[in-house]
């Protein structure tokens, strides 16, 4: 089995990315170093290109995502590093633009969103960007890729590239890559309202905690996280008409990697002057390490740098064998 996974590089990550995404990748390398199997996991730094970003924050984001995923516990069990650092994604994706069809672009979904109206406008890099993606799977002959609901289309269409480069050549290259759907990672809503998803866009800084928030700061966001006067019930369904309380109760058990069921069982009849003192803690004894070892990385660049270099030497090494077939059957000399 091996597990390709493109990662957008931002940086301020939050306590949503941690739980919903973070959190299942570092799971993914512990299953995989368990059942046999490789978990590459790049910074998409050449797909960022296709949006407007500017030099610097594309550089300092790529670096703090970086950091964070190795302070999560990313570490060289699974392959880490930057996208633009293994030519042969580009390469790759050029020959398979000669593959790929106009009309299957055009149908994308995430194309017609983000080009909007202005698609004189758009960059061009934007429409071909399902065609790097399926570069960056085929590349290491992927057999599973991660996919949220909004990338199912362009897994589908890597299948497809891959499926007609086989055909049109009359090789058995490229093997189809499945979708791996990870079992439901949790949603977190905003601390100061239950019905908006804890994000980075959000203007109040109250309404999320960072990773790199310190342990006085995550204890009095919590403290003063909107909630209600009701007690908790001793049945999780309860909490259905109670967004905040609700999300209160799932971050936790997130935390705890417990069933939320489990976690209103235990605090049934309190109401939240018990229950935020109790998140406030726990929060704090699973996110004061990671944060400590962010900290830590963000002032060791070189660390940081060099669990990337390493990522990229093991990923140029898997990407090579794949690359030279793929440009002697479309007949480059190589
Ligand atoms: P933006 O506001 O710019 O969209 P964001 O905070 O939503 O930023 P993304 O960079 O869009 O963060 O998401 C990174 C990853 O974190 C994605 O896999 C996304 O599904 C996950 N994620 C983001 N926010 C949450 C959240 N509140 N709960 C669970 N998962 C989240
Ligand atoms: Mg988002």
């Amino acid at each position: 089995m091996r597990v390709v996974s493109g990662i957008q590089t931002t940086g301020n990550l939050h306590l949503g990315n941690y739980l919903g995404a973070i959190r299942q990748w570092v799971a993914m390398q512990d299953a995989l170093e368990e059942n046999g199997g490789e978990c590459l996991f790049f910074l998409a730094d050449l797909h960022a290109l296709t949006g407007n970003v500017s030099p610097q924050e594309l550089a300092n984001s790529t670096i703090e995502m970086a950091a964070t995923l190795m302070a999560s516990g990313i570490d060289d069990r699974a392959i880490l590093f930057n996208q633009s650092r293994v030519p042969a994604h580009a390469e790759l994706c050029w020959i398979l633009q000669g593959t790929a069809r106009m009309g299957w672009l055009n149908r994308m979904t995430q194309w017609k969103d983000k080009a909007g109206k202005n698609r004189e406008g758009a960059s061009v890099g934007l429409f071909t960007y399902p065609v790097l993606q399926a570069a960056d799977v085929l590349v290491y002959k992927a057999t599973h890729v991660p996919v949220g609901e909004d990338q199912k289309q362009h897994l589908e269409l890597a299948r497809d590239v891959a499926t007609k480069f086989n055909t049109d050549f009359e090789v058995d290259l490229f093997p189809l890559p499945e979708p791996l759907i990870s079992k439901a990672a949790p949603r977190i809503m905003s601390l100061r309202d239950g019905s908006a998803k804890m994000s980075k866009s959000d203007p109040s800084d109250m309404s999320r905690i960072n990773l790199i928030d310190d342990n006085d700061t995550i204890a009095a966001k919590i403290r003063k996280s909107k909630s209600d006067a009701d007690l908790l019930p001793d049945n999780f369904d309860g909490l259905a008409e109670r967004p905040e309380a609700k999300n209160l109760v799932t971050i936790y058990a997130a935390l705890a990697e417990r069933t939320p069921q489990s976690v209103v069982e235990e605090f049934a009849g309190q109401g939240f002057g018990a229950f935020k003192p109790a998140l406030a803690d726990l929060a704090v004894s699973v996110l004061a390490p990671v944060r400590d070892r962010l900290t830590q990385l963000l002032d060791d660049r070189a660390a940081v740098g060099a669990q990337l270099a390493r990522g990229a030497e093991r990923a140029n090494a898997l990407a090579a064998p794949t690359l030279k077939a793929a440009q002697q059957a479309v007949g480059l000399q190589v």
